[in-house]
């Protein structure tokens, strides 16, 4: 017994193995989700790229508005001195002013007022020839020369320029800077007057209120002047330098960062656009949540069809095949024992018959309910199409496999309430078990299913485990249904005919039997072979060649009667009459010089076919004969039924005639009377001895076949028993 613990892993897994669908389903599911996510992270890193693309431009585009605004600034500041300049030039180097300039009085009226009021100049100062402060003025009235000091410096600064180029100029203008009392000035210095005699300076305050006026205030936000030209994080500097070079103030403003305001403009309608596109993912994305989920649970439906039977649920071959595969490796691992149960239901096919279809439908249902209440939950109950079902016992040995086997035995054999009536079957069971762990599912299908067959083989209802040596009998099968695949194509295959005697030993008419003559194994009789062309479906083609040679070889036997055998699978086939009166034709014979032999067997189902195929060869002329009489279950009633003209004695019972068994002899003494009460020809066969033949005439049969008047031989060789003994045609009862 395997151990405790691998048991208990072993069902764990059969536990997963039965959810198996859902867990599927669900893995299906996740890796939905999984591919979902990726797409959701690739489309978030495709944002992200876009937004640093985005910012990187934003910021170019931000630095350059910086750097034009800056010279923007730069260029207005100098054209606003030019423009002061401009301005009071007119005043400060007009000819009367060169005229009145040693007058204080007209400076006072004509320029101090006039230049503080119109110019707002808050300083004037005039200079002498010498450069001594000879006037000044603050805000148009009259102040101190002494106030002249702080300004001599700047003033001093711009002189020696304004010499130089007075060479050319008779009045030139310069300008500085200067800071004075926490105030800024600038001053404009004109030197006029007759060979530069005399300097006029301006001071204009330049502050705030002087800033607005300046075009800048267009561009830019918080315009000041600063004393403290520090950068400033969000803020633009001019630094504004007097002429010795020394940055002694600035022009300080807000950049205005072009996006920010473009996007400030565009608040409103990005934020509606940003809920749009948000509301319309969130759709999309609910949307295709719908559909994904739509399509997972489709997904797992067709899945479930795929692996069960759609009329009883199970599960079919490909998941049995599945969990077979499971439980084997899990066998490899640790010592588990698995038993496969193969299931063949008995007599199925005649309730599908009588009771019609939906009652077959109705019953496998049924068989379905039951097998799957006897079995355990780790235990799977498969279906693999028409009434074969496979049960998978895992953690089985062969007491177990026997002990389940019973019980569905039991089970099936008790009757079935269908709609249609109440219904009684059986089944037969194959049982294969893991021996080695080596043998793979589809060989252990295989052992059970040919474990069944030795089931059948044994009569039915009853369960068989798998031995090595019915493999041995498969392959031998399987050899030769290839081999008589051959025969059939090559011709190894011939028909032999044995006599049929009158009680004085005439020949009467012949039975035709088939041989095949192996090309190794040397001539294999018909018990052999015969079944084993129905069970590969050869059949039809088989029953073809004898009845084409039958009637090639003996068309032109003066009407000599030929019996032909013919099987139950024969007779079933909806086909078989077709080829019948096809090679009537084809060979011009007549039907009324032979006997189609049928066994009882062959008419016990109530089978359409088989009784349409029966009634058309009588009506077509063919006599009919009742093989094997006495060994199977034919009735009175079906003697009746069908167009029979003849019963054809068992061997068996002939055989017996030997032992002297009263019984027997009382069975062929009635079979006798009962063909004269119904008026049908009676035949003996197997026919040995001389006591066996007496015995027979004693008990009033006339017509006999055996081996006492003749075994089968070839067509070629039946003239010469014809010239020996052939007297009477045998006259064909009429209906
Ligand atoms: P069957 O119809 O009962 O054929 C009679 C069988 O008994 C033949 O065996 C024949 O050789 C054998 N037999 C004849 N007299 C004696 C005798 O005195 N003693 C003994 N022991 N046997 C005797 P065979 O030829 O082996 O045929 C076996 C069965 O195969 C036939 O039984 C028939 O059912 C089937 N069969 C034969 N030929 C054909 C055929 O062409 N088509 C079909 N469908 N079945 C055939
Ligand atoms: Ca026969
Ligand atoms: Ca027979």
């Amino acid at each position: 017994m395997p151990p405790i613990g691998a048991l208990a892993s072993a069902s764990a897994a059969l536990r997963k193995q039965a959810g198996m669908s859902h867990a599927d389903a669900f893995d299906h599911s996740a890796s939905q989700a999984n591919r979902f996510r990726t797409l959701a992270g690739i489309a978030l890193a495709g944002l992200v790229v876009l937004l640093v693309t985005a910012a990187y431009v934003v910021n170019q585009f931000d630095t350059v508005a910086y750097e034009t605004q800056f010279q923007i600034a730069r260029q207005n500041y100098h054209t606003r001195i030019i423009h002061i300049a401009r301005a009071i030039a007119p005043l400060t180097t007009s000819a009367e002013t060169a005229q009145h300039l040693a007058d204080p009085n007209w400076i006072d009226q004509h320029l101090a007022q006039h230049l503080a009021s119109e110019h707002e100049m808050e300083r004037l100062f005039v200079l002498d020839a010498q450069g001594r402060p000879f006037y000044a003025a603050i805000s148009g009235q009259r102040a101190p020369l002494a106030d002249y000091r702080p300004f001599a410096q700047a003033v001093g600064d711009v002189l020696p320029a304004l010499s130089a180029a007075r060479v050319q100029n008779p009045s030139v203008m310069g300008s500085n800077i200067l800071r004075y009392q926490n105030q800024l000035y600038l001053l404009t210095i004109t030197q006029t007057g007759p060979s530069g005699s005399a300097v006029i300076i301006t001071g204009l305050p330049f502050n705030d209120a002087m800033l607005r006026k300046f075009g800048l205030r267009h561009l830019a936000d918080e315009l000041t002047i600063t004393n403290h030209p520090m950068p400033k994080k969000g803020y633009n500097l001019l630094p504004l330098a007097d002429v010795r070079g020394n940055v002694i103030a600035a022009i300080r403003w807000k950049q205005q960062s072009p996006a920010v305001m473009v996007f400030g403009r565009l608040r409103t309608t990005l934020a509606a656009a940003t809920i749009i596109v948000l509301l319309v993912g969130f759709c999309l994305l609910r949307q295709s949540a719908a559909i994904a989920r739509h399509l997972i649970a489709s997904e797992a439906r067709a899945r479930h069809l795929a692996l069960h039977d759609a009329l009883t649920g199970l599960p079919n071959r490909t998941l049995l095949l599945e969990r077979l595969g499971n439980w084997q490796a899990i066998a490899r691992d640790v010592p588990v024992g698995i038993a496969l149960h193969c299931l063949d239901l008995d007599r199925f096919k005649e309730v599908n018959d009588t009771l019609g279809h939906p009652s077959g439908d109705e019953l496998i249902r049924a068989v379905a309910g039951r097998l799957v209440s006897l079995c355990r939950e780790t235990d799977t109950v498969a279906r693999m199409g028409g009434d074969e079902f496979i049960i998978l016992q895992p953690q089985a040995d062969a007491t177990a496999a026997m002990l389940l086997a019973e019980q569905v035995l039991d089970t099936l054999r008790q009757p079935f309430q269908l709609e249609a009536g109440t219904c009684s079957i059986a089944c037969s069971i194959g049982i294969a078990l893991v021996q080695d762990s080596s043998a793979d599912a589809a060989d252990m299908l295989r052992q059970a299913d040919l474990a069944l067959y030795q089931s059948k083989e044994r009569g039915r209802n009853r369960a068989t485990f798998f031995e090595p040596e019915m493999d041995a009998a498969l392959r031998l099968r399987r050899r030769m249904e290839q081999d008589l695949r051959e025969a059939i194509r090559l011709g190894q295959l011939h028909m032999v005919y044995q006599p049929q005697v009158d009680e004085k030993r005439r020949l009467v008419g012949m039975e035709a039997l088939i041989r095949w003559d192996h090309p190794e194994r040397g001539p294999i009789g018909p018990t052999l072979f015969v079944p084993l062309a129905e069970e590969a479906g050869m059949m039809a083609e088989l029953g073809e060649f004898t009845l084409r040679t039958v009637f090639q070889e003996t068309a032109a036997w003066r009407g000599a009667p030929v019996g032909i055998n013919v099987s139950a699978l024969q007779l079933r086939t909806p086909a078989f009459m077709a080829t019948v009166t096809r090679l009537v034709a084809e060979y011009c014979i007549d039907p009324a010089q032979y006997q189609i032999e049928i066994t009882e067997t062959a008419m016990l189902g109530q089978d359409g076919a088989t009784r349409d195929n029966i009634d058309v060869l009588a009506q077509e002329g063919f006599s009919i004969a009742l093989d094997d009489f006495g060994t199977g279950f034919s009735s009175l009633s079906s003697l009746h039924r069908f167009a029979i003209d003849k019963i054809k004695i068992d061997r068996s019972f002939v055989r017996n005639l030997d032992a002297g068994d009263v019984d027997n002899r009382k069975l062929i003494n009635a079979i006798i009377r009962l063909g004269r009460a119904m008026d049908l020809e009676v035949i003996a066969e197997g026919v040995e001895t001389e006591r066996q033949h007496s015995l027979l005439v004693m008990a009033g049969c006339t017509r006999f076949q055996g081996y006492l008047y003749g075994r089968p031989v070839p067509a070629a060789q039946m003239p010469e028993r014809f010239q020996a003994g052939w007297e009477h045609p045998v006259t064909r009862k009429t209906h």
